[in-house]
């Protein structure tokens, strides 16, 4: 009896242990499960820092087998730095929370995670190991990087945006100050003689004033408030001209070269544009060549976009291109400040002598004419820019610009602008080729003199911002009164009037200010000869 009892109380033992067995043995398979159904990493490691556990996560993400991975050690494998913040805080307080740590991975590639580990004690508070809990930051990750450059998108956005508004609002007073600057300065070089010194000083006044009217149109065109006139035209015209203004404006020691090849096809674009990026390429190259000696090489030709172009140019399309090159043995550029030459506001010069405008102005006209640029520089050898724009295919008359230089006239103009500087200056120009102008200070009085005598006159000329009218609101009057009357509008920036607004008040052309003498002329007389409206719709 005692026996049996004996052996049930065994049986009993035994039965009870084979139960616990059970439970471990089903607990275990179902701590595993959790542990690999984790989609975080889970590494455990011991106090010597060799791994004793990891789960799926780790062995997918890393790109490792267990077998790689147990034993080994955590910093060697998988590189994790335990700096001394790291040590300290897991071994002394016990834990660490959600830092940024860097995972490498098998195949070397390493990604960034969001690291927790405490450490675990067995019952005799001893240390047993490590857990570390390690979240992939990748996807993260990026999306903050995308965040970011997104942010600093909209910051310049709204940066431009700011210096549009600041331009067009500076630019008409600006102007309004260039224009008998440059006006009186025209008019007075024509009287002295060209050898005096005053002739000398004068042409120091204004190819100053040209370069303050350079710097606006510069701010304008940037801020895309300027007028886009594209024509077909004959590139190698533009170059001369923009040469042989670099040319005066060259240090002695500086050469300069230009080649161009002759009966090269038209391209569509606005001359004043394609200009300015010359002159932008041109001021960069001589500010490059500081020792005052170099050689400066303007080359124009003709290529076609083969495959091999069209390689080495990026989406670069096929078809016919002109190739500009301006070339300069300058300091040229090393790959970081390659990097960034197109990022408006990027300059390496000192303040005053750079604005980090010129390159992203020719990279914004060179891309809106459908065009490519392309640059290659070495550290004190030189830097060759490189431009194609596209030929235009069917070759079209070229407006000749000189055609209407210092026409002779004997029309009758009416004159009306706020400015008394204005007026004066506008009838030097105009009175010397023999047109008779009449001035008036005040829309009001103009509108009177013109309504009382209407056929007294054969152009008007107006300003577009006047106190009370707009030179719009005049042009609509006398329209009614003379529907063929010509119309020019004076003005400091083409964004405050758009050219549907303009052709509707009847405007055939615009003259911008400050009034250059040449530009008034040609303006005047190609309205006065019926000449193709330069404003649509007319
Ligand atoms: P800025 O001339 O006002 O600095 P740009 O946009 O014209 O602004 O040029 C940006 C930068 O590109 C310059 O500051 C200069 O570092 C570099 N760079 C441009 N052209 C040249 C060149 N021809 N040689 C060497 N560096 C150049
Ligand atoms: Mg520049």
């Amino acid at each position: 009896m005692e026996q049996s009892d004996e052996i049930g109380a065994l049986a009993g033992a035994i039965n009870l242990m084979a139960r616990d067995l059970h439970h471990t043995l089903v607990s275990r398979g179902y701590v595993e499960n959790i542990i690999n159904s984790m989609m975080d990493m889970l590494i455990v490691f011991s106090p010597d820092l060799s791994i004793q556990v990891v789960n799926r996560s780790t062995l997918a993400l890393l790109g490792f087998t267990e077998k790689e991975l147990l034993g080994q050690s955590i910093i060697e494998v998988v590189g994790v730095d335990f700096s001394e913040m790291i040590s300290t805080n897991l071994f002394r307080v016990g834990f660490v929370s959600n830092i940024e740590l860097n995972f490498r991975c098998k195949n070397g590639e390493i990604i960034p995670v969001l690291f927790s580990a405490s450490v675990m004690r067995d019952a005799d508070r001893a240390i047993q190991g490590v857990v570390c809990a390690a979240r992939d930051m990748t996807e993260v990750k990026k999306g903050e990087q995308e965040r970011a450059r997104l942010q600093a998108q909209l910051i310049q956005a709204q940066k431009m945006e700011t210096i549009g508004t600041l331009a067009g609002g500076i630019a008409h007073d600006f102007n309004n100050i260039l224009t008998p600057i440059l006006g009186f300065s025209e008019i007075c070089r024509g009287e002295v003689d060209p050898k005096s010194r005053a002739c000398q000083c004068l042409d120091h006044v204004i190819n100053a004033a040209k370069r303050a009217k350079n710097l606006v149109q510069q701010v304008l065109t940037f801020s895309r408030q300027t007028e886009d006139k594209r024509r077909p035209l004959a590139l190698e015209q533009v170059v001369n001209e923009a040469v042989e203004l670099l040319r005066a404006s060259l240090p002695k020691k500086v050469g300069i070269r230009q080649r161009t090849t002759p009966g090269l096809p038209l391209v569509m674009a606005d001359p004043t544009q394609i200009h300015q990026v010359l002159m932008n390429l041109g001021a960069n190259a001589l500010q490059a060549m500081p020792g005052d000696d170099g050689d400066l090489e303007v080359d124009l030709d003709q290529v076609e976009a083969d495959k091999a172009l069209a390689e080495s140019v990026s989406g670069m399309k096929p078809g016919t291109y002109l190739r500009l090159r301006v070339k300069d043995s300058g300091q040229g550029m090393d790959a970081e400040t390659l990097k960034r030459i197109f990022e408006p506001f990027f300059t390496t010069k000192d303040i005053g002598k750079g604005t980090g405008l010129g390159l992203s102005v020719v990279h914004g006209i060179v891309t809106s004419h459908g065009g490519y640029i392309v640059v290659e520089s070495e550290v004190g050898k030189g830097t060759t820019f490189t431009i194609y724009l596209p030929a235009v295919s069917t070759p079209q008359t070229v407006e000749e610009a000189s055609l209407y230089d210092l026409s002779l006239g004997q029309e009758r103009i009416l004159l009306v602008d706020d400015e008394e500087i204005v007026l004066l200056l506008i009838g030097e120009m105009l009175e010397p080729l023999g047109y008779r102008v009449t001035p008036f200070n005040t829309p009001e009085e103009a509108l009177t003199a013109f309504a009382s005598e209407p056929n007294a006159y054969d152009l008007v000329i107006t300003d577009l911002s006047m106190p009370r009218k707009s030179g719009l609101d005049v042009a609509r009057r006398m329209k009614k009164a003379r529907p063929d009357i010509p119309i020019i509008l004076l003005t400091g920036y083409v964004g405050t009037v758009s050219r549907e607004e303009s052709a509707a008040a009847g405007i055939r052309d615009f003259v911008m200010k400050p009034v250059v003498a040449k530009d008034l002329t040609m303006v005047v007389r190609r309205a006065l000869s019926g000449g193709e409206s330069n404003v649509m719709g007319i």
